[in-house]
């Protein structure tokens, strides 16, 4: 049963979203920030070269968008991406996790801890939406839509249909993983998708990967700005 407070809270939480969706012009075409999170940057448990350096870009991009959604990695200590959860193994090794082969991290955006925020500096102010993944801790979640096995549903694709959605701007965290398993996802779901290199970083566990990264979504249909 849901507290008066509850209930309230979902009407202003429905009138909210009616209005957006009337006012919004560019209601169509939404902005995605992956995994701008402190773990990614500099310093952080899974450090991504020059990641902080997006923000700015990000903060200044948000002026074009009506629409702003952002994703984030929200992990439960016995995750099994984790190597420490698993005896002998170091980060960068691969596993086989409940039937998917998985490479190993560092512990990372564990939930609630300061490295799973968001970096301080970006604009938080009109994000309209936090969808947050790979709680599960069988398996990665390396897209913002589904778990790497495809089968759980974070409802972000359900979210941006009854916002009408059709076009998507990713940016974030990391190019080579979550934004690129992102964007190949939203192609396959029927967006146009739109990359601004200027946007993400790459992980870069090869040398390359980020160009790799950015070429994949290209062939798979994005636009790489
Ligand atoms: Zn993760």
């Amino acid at each position: 049963m849901f507290s008066q407070e509850d209930v309230g809270a979902k009407k202003r939480n429905r009138q909210r979203k009616k209005i957006d969706v009337k006012m919004d012009s560019k209601g169509k075409h939404a902005l995605v920030i992956i995994d701008a999170q402190l773990d990614f940057m500099p310093g952080g448990a899974l450090a991504v070269q020059e990641g902080d350096q997006i923000v700015p870009f990000i903060n200044a991009l948000q002026a074009d968008f009506q629409t702003i959604i952002a994703t984030q990695d929200w992990h439960p200590e016995n995750h099994g991406s984790f190597a420490a959860n698993h005896d002998g193994k170091s980060p960068g090794e691969w596993i086989e996790l409940e039937g998917l082969q998985q490479v190993l991290w560092p512990v990372h955006c564990v939930q609630g801890s300061p490295g799973a925020d968001f970096h301080p500096e970006l604009d938080r102010s009109r994000w309209m939406r936090i969808f947050q993944k790979g709680q599960n801790p069988g398996v990665d979640s390396y897209s913002g839509f589904f778990d790497n096995n495809q089968v759980v549903d974070t409802g972000l694709h359900a979210y941006l249909q009854s916002l009408g959605v059709t076009e998507l701007t990713c940016v974030g965290l990391a190019a080579d993983y979550c934004v690129k398993f992102t964007v190949l996802d939203a192609l396959r779901l029927g967006y146009q998708v739109h990359v601004p290199a200027a946007g993400t970083r790459a992980v870069n566990l090869q040398e390359g990967d980020f160009e790799r990264a950015l070429a994949e979504m290209q062939q798979a249909g994005a636009t790489i700005q």
